[in-house]
């Protein structure tokens, strides 16, 4: 990729920096006290591209050989990991648990909050987690790399005994929607502020709406997660593409979908309702080899495949969320303010209502990108209020 490409060209103005979101562009300027104040910024025909705004991933399982789902997570683990992402463009993120016993479960929350408490990049990037299970569909093809013997149907008072004593909320929960009693739970969790999204799922058309209903408002790594074979039209894929109120996040890899169907998938969802995700787990920004994610041995290749051992299922990705912008105008899918927008403005627009609601300020960081579409330099340091 060259110059050519659409990127904004990096260029700094002494007391005020523009940051592109995709969606808008926000003036950030530092006052004679040093306060930040940001406001939004209408560029006239005198405006020259400068930064774009720190990346958004809301799903992400370990990275740069640490497992985020290790009961034995350390603050110097969590600082190694953050500032990988950070060198990738990403300047918040939710680390993800996944499907275990209730034990397990409160074991790695607890490490986890500890270590993002305890490290020095967890309070400035580090909102809150994402929790995907235990309440997932645990039949072949839907349940993936989760165990799924240890899945459970929707019960609040497991979340509420899983989320107590943590510092930070579980921001985002993703669950089977069909199961008995999602709709409670969803109730519950849209009441709590947390994003609620649908995954690992065989929901139908009727659960679905029930779960929006009840304030589900999110398709987790759309695509993935459901049987390889499925009625053409009656499948959960088809039913949460086709539904507006629902949106949808894909992991831009070209393994976990391949480019060309995630065209089609971005497309009939559409730019503004879609998000980039990485589910990357500790194989990402790291040589290929064997890692572990939550107790499970896992291997990664050189062409960014992350499998579990002897096993062709996929187990998360290899995946950064500079190289998903990029791959998303590599192939063709968008341009790269769509992209940034699917990777920046669309999962904001998701976080700040709820962060807003638990008061919760994150950091929007500043991202330089280098000629060949990567992320060349991020740096944390403007604090976002809260809902803007
Ligand atoms: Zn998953």
């Amino acid at each position: 990729m060259n110059g050519d490409s659409g990127i904004p060209n990096p260029r700094r103005s002494p007391s005020s920096q523009i940051l592109d979101t995709g969606n808008e562009y926000l003036a950030v300027t530092k006052g004679p006290d040093q306060q930040t104040t940001i406001s939004r910024y209408s560029p006239g025909p005198e405006y020259v591209p400068t930064a774009t705004a720190g990346l958004v991933d809301l799903q992400v399982n370990g990275f740069a050989g640490i497992d985020f789902n290790n009961g034995n997570l350390s603050a110097n683990d969590m600082d190694h990991a953050l500032g990988a992402m950070l060198a990738t463009g990403v300047t918040t993120c939710l680390p993800t648990i996944i499907t275990a016993s209730e034990h397990c479960l409160r074991e790695r929350l607890m490490a986890l909050d500890q270590a993002v408490t305890a490290s020095e990049l967890g309070p400035r990037m580090v909102p809150g987690y994402h929790l995907e299970g235990p309440f997932l569909n645990p039949k072949p093809g839907y349940a993936g790399c989760h165990p799924p013997q240890e899945m459970v149907l929707p019960s609040v008072e497991l979340l509420r005994r899983l989320e107590q004593d943590l510092a930070r909320p579980i921001l985002y929960l993703t669950l089977a929607p069909e199961l008995d009693r999602a709709p409670e739970i969803i109730h519950w969790a849209a009441s709590q502020h947390k994003i609620v999204g649908a995954g690992h799922s065989a929901v139908t058309q009727k659960s679905l709406s029930e779960a929006i209903a009840a304030g589900l408002s999110v398709a987790t790594h759309l695509g993935n997660g459901v049987a390889q074979v499925l009625p053409k039209f009656d499948n959960p894929v088809q039913w949460q593409l086709a539904e507006d109120r629902v949106t949808g996040c894909f992991i831009a890899d070209g393994v976990h979908i391949p480019a060309p169907i995630l065209k089609s998938l971005i497309r009939a969802k559409g730019i503004n309702r879609s998000v980039l995700v990485t589910d990357a787990m500790a194989a990402a920004a790291a040589p290929a080899g064997t890692y572990s994610l939550a107790g499970m041995a896992v291997e990664s290749n050189d062409a960014g495949v992350v499998n579990l051992k002897d096993s062709p299922l996929l187990a998360g990705s290899a995946l950064t969320m500079g190289k998903a912008v990029a791959n998303i105008t590599r192939w063709g899918i968008a341009d790269f303010r769509s992209a940034l927008r699917m990777a920046c403005a669309n999962p904001l627009g998701l976080l700040a209502p709820v962060l807003k609601a638990h008061d919760i300020t994150i950091n929007l960081g500043e991202l330089e990108w280098g000629h060949d579409g990567q992320p060349l330099k991020t740096s944390l340091g403007y604090p976002l209020p809260p809902g803007l």
